[in-house]
């Protein structure tokens, strides 16, 4: 069993209290590591190993420097691709190649990509008359990470990335569920040769160090990565010492399928938006709205699609649906499948607990589940499940389906799926949400805007928009 700590100041150190909370591998129920259970005292040390990196050489690193950092972290990442992997699988339940073809490769990806991005970075110039304007871009200062568990270093390193980029000196406070990989950037980092105090990794609850890293004076910028009720408590915190804030949040994204789409490729789209991670990514397409005409044989070929999806040991290579982050979670997915029933709908295949060998008999496990016959306004319909269940309703037209489309509290994604090509661009203006895809689902270019409308956040990350976050610009006027 692993005994991680929190890493402040370049150095591995146990909770001031003490305390610790247990990991579990929700694949087999079984402690796999302790973690610090970080108080107030414990933020406070970090954020001031963080003020004091600024102080230090950090604080005079140029930007070649902090990129060099930043492809350093990249390719260390990448040499330990296989370990890492192994650690996320362990620690999320999700199949071993889904961490080694998605989650690691895209760490690497994101600090390659922000060491490219702040090379590359340009400031203002405003000229006038007889006075030249230009502008300064400095970075915030102590910058607060916060993150969840279902990506959680492809998650933590996109916002890592360009708070290092920028030259700010970062406090992370990973998931508690799944700290692993966090730990283990922290090493990569110091290993590399971050300066002591530029990457301090706080673990423990939420609403201890979460909450008290949130309403720490010195820190001056909060990305958070969660849920959407989370996000109101950190955006209200936050707003009391006016932080910078980035919220990305919950979803409930519709997968729009037209009469006239390429039959397979919908089908396999809807399948991999419903279920990678086993539905527990943000930009799940969770809802799947398909024309009436088309909506029973979309069905029935769904059903046979999603039966023949290898559930089991995550650590298998074969293996493409694995466990839940916990069993508290899974007993949440329960909760709406059975809700699903309540409300009026059919379970056409899953929902229920596999039965599974021996040494994965207490996992987190749920067979993947499509619910058909539901109103597309019930809470089944609109809630975020965050699991491997998704709700199918029939739309008459493409007023329709744009109507239940934006008809949740969310607005994160959606994916339209048409061969017209003046419908696929007219129904993408009119949804409400932050991002939609065309024939396609979670294809991502790192430089376009990240982020949700309504209920699913506040700000845009990816890019410009990230470097400009974790950034504060200062306008030099000069008379001549
Ligand atoms: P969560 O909100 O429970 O926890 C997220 C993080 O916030 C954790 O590190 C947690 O410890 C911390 N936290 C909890 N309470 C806090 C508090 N009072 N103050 C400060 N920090 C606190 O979310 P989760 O269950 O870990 O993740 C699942 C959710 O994340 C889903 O809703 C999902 O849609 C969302 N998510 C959104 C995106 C996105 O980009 N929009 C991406 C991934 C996940």
């Amino acid at each position: 069993m692993d005994v991680l700590h929190n890493h402040i100041a370049g150095l591995d150190v146990p909770a001031a209290s003490g305390a610790t909370m247990d990991v579990v591998n929700p694949a087999t129920n079984s402690v796999i590591a302790t973690i610090p259970d970080s108080g107030e005292g414990d933020v406070h040390s970090a954020v001031g190993a963080a003020s004091d990196a600024l102080q230090g050489s950090w604080g005079h690193a140029t930007v070649a420097e902090r990129a060099d950092l930043c492809d350093a972290i990249a390719d260390c990442i990448e040499a330990r691709l296989d370990e890492l992997a192994e650690l996320e699988s362990l620690d999320t339940g999700k199949p071993i190649r889904t961490a080694r073809s998605i989650d690691i490769p895209r760490a690497v990806a994101n600090f390659r990509f922000f060491a490219g991005a702040v090379r590359h970075q340009q400031t203002g110039f405003h000229e006038m008359a007889d006075a030249l304007n230009y502008t300064l871009r400095r970075p915030l200062g102590v910058v607060g990470l916060i993150t969840p568990w279902n990506l959680p270093l492809y998650l933590l390193s996109w916002k890592a990335a360009p708070a290092l980029a920028t030259g700010n000196a970062v406090v992370a406070k990973p998931s508690e569920l799944t700290p692993m990989t966090a730990a283990a950037l922290a090493q990569i980092v110091t290993e590399v040769g971050g300066p002591p105090g530029v990457f301090n990794v706080v673990h423990g609850a939420g609403a201890a160090a979460g909450a008290a890293l949130v309403s720490h004076p010195t820190v001056r910028g909060i990305s958070f990565t969660g849920g959407t009720q989370t996000g109101r408590i950190v955006g209200a915190a936050a707003a009391q010492s006016f932080k910078k804030v980035s919220l990305e949040l919950g979803g409930k994204n519709a997968t729009l399928v037209f009469d006239d789409a390429d039959f397979d490729l919908a089908l396999a789209g809807a399948v991999r938006a419903g279920f990678t991670n086993t539905g527990q990514v943000c930009l799940c397409g969770s809802r799947i709205l398909v024309e009436a005409s088309l909506h029973d044989r979309f069905v029935d070929a769904l059903v046979a699609r999603v039966e023949g999806m290898r559930l089991g040991d995550p650590q298998r290579e074969d293996t493409e649906l694995g466990a839940l982050v916990s069993r508290a979670h899974r007993e949440k997915v329960e909760r709406y499948i059975a809700l699903g029933v309540e409300e009026g709908g059919q379970i056409r295949t899953g929902g229920d607990r596999p039965k599974l060998p021996d040494d994965l008999a207490q996992g987190a496990f749920v067979r993947p589940a499509v619910i058909t016959g539901l109103a597309p306004t019930c809470r089944t319909a609109t809630e975020e499940i965050f699991g491997p269940v998704v709700t199918v309703h029939p739309f008459e037209d493409e007023a329709h389906a744009v109507q239940i489309a934006n008809g949740t509290r969310y607005g994160l994604s959606a994916s339209v799926w048409t061969t017209d090509l003046a419908r696929a661009h007219r129904v993408s203006a009119a949804l409400d949400v932050g991002m939609v895809w065309v024939n396609t689902w979670l294809k991502r270019d790192l430089r376009v805007p990240f982020g949700g409308t309504k209920e699913s956040g506040v700000g845009r990350e990816g890019g410009a928009y990230s470097l400009a976050f974790f950034t504060q610009d200062k306008n030099v006027c000069v008379q001549l």
